[in-house]
């Protein structure tokens, strides 16, 4: 049945492509008074829940990086006080149909596949929620094997071992399901009233053309499937979604605009479309960037630099304060502390293939950036005057 909700509102494609069109049409070189003013437009609208469309693009056009990261850091600092969450991560499956042209567990890679049993999930969950992280993601490919019932029983070891210690949130960062498997993982899983379950998945790009050319093989072809999945993931009885993109990919570059510009508008697209059309913004949101893949000769089609990459984190700070930003080690020591003042959660060192929490070597899906341990990157940020919760 078709609500009247549903009829009112543009779909998220419609809206990308408007976006896309006052990105172009923005004026570039506007002088300081009128920047200041777009992105107090930007915030003040964020503050009641709406999304002020030709401000972000102007925004996104001309930004002035010293005012922009000073009043972003003083926003997160305001809102977060300061606070930084931890979360274990744990790959549990790399059986993949899918052709991810950046991706080291592509179908294409060589290499043997696995999917953890339960006493081997056991150990890999262990392992890292040993650190006492306030959520642990669970990651895995997509095969036919992976299915809700498996996912649900890894969710269960996660809840059985933590035994209400410390987990707040488990995450299933995995394949887009229809709505009907969606809530066969929910149902399966043997939660108390206060744990939360996130889905989340990253568009990768929001750009149809781009997102075409780096995913070739696999369901995972079907743009508009994954990019209305957390929809379906809330409407099955998710408690919260996450999002993100993946920074490196769209090498869009034209005289009016610049791929990575549009990934970051999208995003902020993305995250007002999912409150109006089912009243949650997104948690949390990442933006990764691109590395390489071992064994292969793969190359970060259009590199987002440092400075660049700060201040897309301090323009989704601004319009976006009700979602949490995360980092990870796919960057380096200096880029997280960079970072970590716009932010609010960090993973724990992560080894990115399947049961890198307790084997010594395991085929990587990317590169890291920083190989600090568990203990050392939970020293560092509370050296640095942060807190975390059960330290
Ligand atoms: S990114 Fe995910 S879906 Fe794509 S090939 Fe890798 S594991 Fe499969």
């Amino acid at each position: 049945m078709i609500t009247t909700k549903q009829v009112q509102v543009p779909s998220l494609i419609a809206k990308l492509e408007k976006f896309k069109e006052k990105l172009n049409d923005a004026p570039a070189n506007i002088n300081d008074i009128a920047r200041s003013h777009h992105l107090d437009s930007l915030f003040m609208h964020s503050l009641n829940g709406e999304l002020n469309l030709e401000s972000l693009a102007i925004v996104l056009k001309n930004i002035n990086s010293e005012k922009l990261i000073a009043k972003a850091i003083n926003l997160n600092k305001e809102l977060y006080k300061k606070k930084i969450e931890f979360y274990g991560v744990s790959y549990i499956a790399d059986l993949c149909v899918n052709d991810c042209t950046y991706c080291g567990h592509s179908s294409r890679s060589v290499h043997e596949r696995e999917m953890l049993d339960s006493i081997n999930i056991r150990r890999d969950f262990s392992e890292i929620l040993k650190y006492k992280p306030s959520e642990i993601c669970i990651l895995a490919g997509e095969h036919k094997f992976i299915s809700p019932e498996y996912l649900a029983n890894a969710a269960n070891i996660a809840l059985d071992i933590d035994g209400g210690k410390s987990l707040e949130r488990i995450s299933f960062n995995v394949a887009p399901m229809q709505e009907f498997d969606f809530k066969k993982l929910i149902d399966g899983v043997k939660k108390s009233e206060q744990t939360i379950l996130q889905f989340r998945v990253f568009q990768e790009s929001y750009d149809e053309k781009i997102y075409a050319i780096n995913h070739t093989r696999g369901p995972k072809r079907d743009f508009e499937f994954r990019l209305n999945s957390q929809q379906r993931a809330l409407n099955a009885g998710f408690n919260q979604v996450g999002i993100g993109t993946l920074l490196g990919l769209n090498n869009e570059i034209t005289n009016e605009l610049v791929g990575s510009d549009f990934e970051i508008g999208a995003l902020i697209v993305h995250a007002y479309h999912l409150f109006e059309t089912t009243g949650s913004f997104p948690a949390t949101l990442s933006i990764p960037r691109l590395q390489a893949v071992v064994g292969s000769n793969f190359e970060v089609p259009s590199p987002v630099d440092d400075e660049r990459y700060i201040e897309y984190h301090s323009i989704l700070r601004m319009a976006l304060p009700q979602t949490k930003l995360i980092i990870t080690g796919r960057e380096t020591p200096v880029m997280l502390d960079k970072l970590r003042p716009l932010i609010n959660i960090e993973d724990l060192s992560t080894k990115p293939g399947v049961g890198g929490n307790y084997r010594d070597a395991v085929h990587f899906q990317n590169m890291l950036g920083t190989t600090c341990s568990s203990e050392q990157r939970i020293r560092t940020v509370l050296n640095q005057g942060y807190f975390v919760d059960g330290y």
